[in-house]
C-alpha cells in the first residue's frame, strides 16, 4: 500500500480494539459531542412495520433509552418524564442499510479523481458522504472499497464510532484487491508514469494472504475482492474474465475466516461468479450474469446477490457519448432480464448501490428500482434490513425494530408497502437513541 498517508496510519485502531487510555479519553469526549438522550424517548406514529413478518401496527410505538429499544407496539409505556416524538402519518422502519457504497468516491469517478486528489481531501469529502448517507436514513454501510485511498477509511469509521463525526455504522475494507494489468489496475496511461492502481494487487493465493494480513494490520473489517472485468457486451450477452480462481479465493476466504472476516466480490458474469459461489463469498455485488449453478449454490449456501441497479441506471441516464448511453442502456436492459430470472430462481438479495459515483443520500432508489423490475416492496425491506444487517455482522443488534436492538430508527411518509419510493424521501432519523435528523 504505497499510497496511504503518514496521517493516517497513526488512525488506525480497529473499533474493536479500543482499550488504550487515549482512546477511552477520545470516546469519552465524543459522547459528550453526541449523546443520545439521556431521558427516554418514545417515538409514535400512524404506522410501525416489522420487517420479518411484514406486519403493520397501526399506530406505532417505540420507547427508546440510552442507545437502545426498550419496548415496541402499538402502545408502549410512557415513563416519567419521557419525550414523547410524534410523527404523524409516518412509517416507522429499521435504519435503511447501504451493504455497498463507495464514501471515497464523489460524482466523476470514471475521470481521474483518484488520481488527482490527495488522500487527505478525499478523507474531508468522505466525511460529508458519510453525513449525507445518514441524513438519508442510512444508519449502517459496508464501505466496498477506498479506490486509491488505502485504509483512510479505517480513520473515518472510528471517527463515527466514537461520536467525532456523524455518520452511519461503517464496515469497511481498506482499498479493494485486484490482479496486475485487471479490472481495477491503471492500464491505458503512461506506463512511465507509473499510475497506481486504485486497488491492492494479489496475484496468488499467496499474494491474497499477505493483502488480507496487510489490510488487517490497518484496521478493515472484510475484504472487497475484483473477481470479474472488464465487462464487454458481445452479441446481447455479457462477457467478463475472471481475475481468481476458485481455489484461490478459496485461500482469501479461509484466511479471511482466520481474522473473523468475510469476503465480498465485485463479479458481474460467469464464471468468475460461480468460482465466487463455490469458495463460499459473503456476497456477489452487481450480480449481472449469474448461471443455474451459480444460483443454486447461492441458495444453498445463503450467498446473497446484491444487484446495485441505481449505479447502472445512473451511468445509462448520464452517459458521457450516444454510444456510451447506448451501451450502458444495453447492460442496464440485460441486467433486469438476469433479475427477472434471478428472482424467480428464489436466491437471497440485499441492498447496495455503489453510490458515490453518483451523489451520496441519493441512494434509496435503489430499492424503487428492485421493486420495479420484480421483488415487492416488502421483499426488498427484508433483503436491505435483515440480510443487509446480517451481511454486516450486525444480526441480532440492526435491522428489525425489537427490544435490545439498537435505536436506529426512520420515519418515511405514508406506507412503504404501498409505495416504496417512501423511502426516498426519509423524514426522521435516529441512530444509536440519538436524534440526528427531524
Ligand atoms: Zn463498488
Amino acid at each position: 500500500m504505497p499510497n496511504i498517508s503518514a496521517g493516517s496510519r497513526s488512525l488506525l485502531r480497529s473499533s474493536l480494539q479500543v482499550c488504550s487510555a487515549a482512546a477511552f479519553a477520545l470516546a469519552a469526549l465524543a459522547a459528550a459531542a453526541q449523546p443520545p438522550s439521556s431521558t427516554p424517548i418514545v417515538l409514535h406514529a400512524a404506522r410501525l412495520l416489522q420487517v420479518s413478518t411484514g406486519v403493520l401496527l397501526q399506530p406505532g410505538e417505540i420507547l427508546v433509552e440510552g442507545e437502545h429499544i426498550r419496548a415496541v407496539g402499538t402502545s408502549v409505556d410512557h415513563p416519567q418524564g419521557a419525550k414523547v416524538i410524534d410523527l404523524g402519518d409516518t412509517t416507522l422502519l429499521p435504519g435503511l442499510i447501504d451493504v455497498h457504497v463507495h464514501l471515497f468516491l464523489h460524482p466523476g469517478a470514471e475521470d481521474l479523481q483518484t488520481v488527482e486528489e490527495s488522500i487527505p481531501w478525499r478523507t474531508i469529502l468522505a466525511e460529508q458522504a458519510a453525513k449525507a448517507d445518514l441524513m438519508a436514513g442510512f444508519t449502517a454501510e459496508r464501505d466496498m472499497g477506498t479506490e486509491g485511498a488505502g485504509s483512510a477509511d479505517t480513520a473515518v469509521r472510528d471517527a463515527i464510532a466514537q461520536g467525532l463525526i456523524p455518520g452511519p455504522r461503517m464496515r469497511i475494507s481498506g482499498n479493494a484487491v485486484s490482479i496486475l494489468g485487471g479490472h481495477e489496475d491503471a492500464i491505458h496511461y503512461n506506463p512511465a508514469q507509473h499510475v497506481l492502481s486504485n486497488a491492492d494487487y494479489a496475484n496468488s493465493a499467496d499474494q491474497l494472504i499477505e493483502v488480507i494480513r496487510a489490510q488487517h494490520k490497518e484496521g478493515s473489517d472484510f475484504v472487497k475482492i475484483y473477481e470479474t472485468g472488464s465487462d464487454r457486451m458481445i452479441g446481447g450477452e455479457l462477457h467478463t474474465p475472471y481475475q481468481y480462481t476458485e481455489p484461490q479465493l478459496a485461500a482469501a476466504i479461509q484466511e479471511a475466516s482466520r481474522l473473523g472476516a468475510s469476503i465480498a466480490v465485485h463479479a458481474t458474469g460467469e464464471p468468475g461468479t460461480l468460482y465466487a459461489a463455490q469458495a463460499g463469498v459473503a456476497s456477489i455485488d452487481h450480480a449481472n450474469q449469474l448461471s443455474d449453478e451459480t444460483m443454486r449454490l447461492m441458495r444453498l449456501k445463503n450467498i446473497p446477490a446484491v444487484p446495485t441497479f441505481a449505479i447502472f441506471a445512473y451511468f445509462a441516464q448520464h452517459a458521457a457519448s450516444p454510444a456510451a448511453a447506448v451501451r450502458e442502456s444495453a447492460l442496464l436492459n440485460y441486467k433486469i432480464a438476469e433479475f427477472k430470472r434471478q428472482v424467480t430462481a428464489g436466491i437471497p438479495f440485499a441492498v447496495g448501490t455503489d453510490v458515490g459515483p453518483f451523489p451520496h443520500g441519493t441512494q434509496a432508489v435503489e430499492m424503487e428500482l428492485m421493486v420495479r423490475y420484480g421483488m415487492t416492496p416488502l421483499a426488498v425491506l427484508q433483503a436491505d434490513m435483515i440480510e443487509g444487517a446480517k451481511l454486516l455482522g450486525w444480526d441480532g443488534q440492526i435491522g428489525e425494530l425489537k427490544p435490545g436492538y439498537f435505536a436506529d430508527v426512520v420515519a418515511v411518509p405514508g406506507n412503504p408497502l404501498a409505495d416504496i419510493t417512501a423511502v426516498e424521501r426519509v423524514s426522521f432519523v435516529m441512530k444509536g437513541g440519538a436524534v440526528v435528523r427531524q
